[in-house]
């Protein structure tokens, strides 16, 4: 499967051609043949909105995981509300990307109630944040400590949970490369419920190479911290030409 947007598309048009609904954390039934679809923002949203979009037009509803504790985006800024406000008015739920690693210090032990306490920390901020209820967790780099304690958080679905991975057929996108044919395992029919994680990050209109895609978003950072800086400064290009900007 190609990374853009079209291949996106057709992945959701192949799920209904095989008869999968499209479910998500809190409504899918055991009884039912589905998918569900799961989103995390690593390094930035705007790309999570075409997601949405493409969504929303196949009549495809999903769960976004956004971090709390990103050096690349800041989910209480003015232009990341407007993006949950897209993803939302888009028929999508927003959860929580939680980063264990930003609580691990030195040879720490690692401690259940530790990460569950964090997590739910970080669920009632970004619940203040979305102003709205916060229900669902993904790990970002989870440790084997996480991954195999089947974590049970009060309030919030897990879905590493054993549930959405032993009972679903489980497939992702990470690092740019799916460790299974996604279309060849919808098309086969093989599984009765599927948990599809994408990172709309990878997807573009056009297939780039990782390497490609990697250094536009690194070099393109400039641009945009440029424009930033233009809402925060007056007259900036009094002070800077933005021809030098690179
Ligand atoms: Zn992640």
């Amino acid at each position: 499967m190609q990374f853009t947007f079209r291949a996106y598309d057709n992945l959701i048009c192949s799920l209904y051609e095989n008869d999968y609904l499209i479910k998500d954390y809190h409504d899918y039934d055991e009884s039912e043949k589905c998918a569900i679809l799961r989103h995390d923002i690593d390094y930035e949203l705007d790309r999570a909105v075409e997601f949405s979009v493409i969504e929303r037009d196949r009549n495809a509803k999903s769960t976004y995981f956004v971090l709390l504790t990103s050096d690349f985006y800041n989910p209480a800024s003015k232009s990341s509300l407007k993006v949950f406000d897209e993803l939302r008015k888009n028929g999508h739920e927003i959860g929580l990307h939680f980063d264990e690693v930003r609580y691990s210090s030195g040879n720490a032990e690692w401690c259940e109630d530790y990460i569950i306490e964090n997590i739910q920390k970080e669920a009632e901020l970004l619940e203040k944040i979305i102003d709205e209820p916060v229900k669902t967790v993904s790990m970002h780099r989870p440790s084997k400590n996480t991954l195999d304690s089947n974590l049970e958080i009060p309030g919030l679905v897990n879905s590493y949970s054993k549930e959405f991975f032993k009972k679903f057929k489980y497939v992702s996108d990470s690092r740019m490369r799916w460790r299974e044919d996604v279309q060849h395992i919808i098309s086969s029919n093989e599984y009765e419920r599927l948990h599809i994680l994408t990172h709309p990050f990878w997807y573009k209109d056009s297939s780039l190479s990782i390497e490609k895609l990697l250094l536009e978003f690194i070099n393109g950072a400039n641009k945009k911290r440029f424009n930033i800086m233009n809402d925060n400064i007056t007259d900036l290009e009094s002070l800077i030409d933005k021809n030098n900007v690179e």
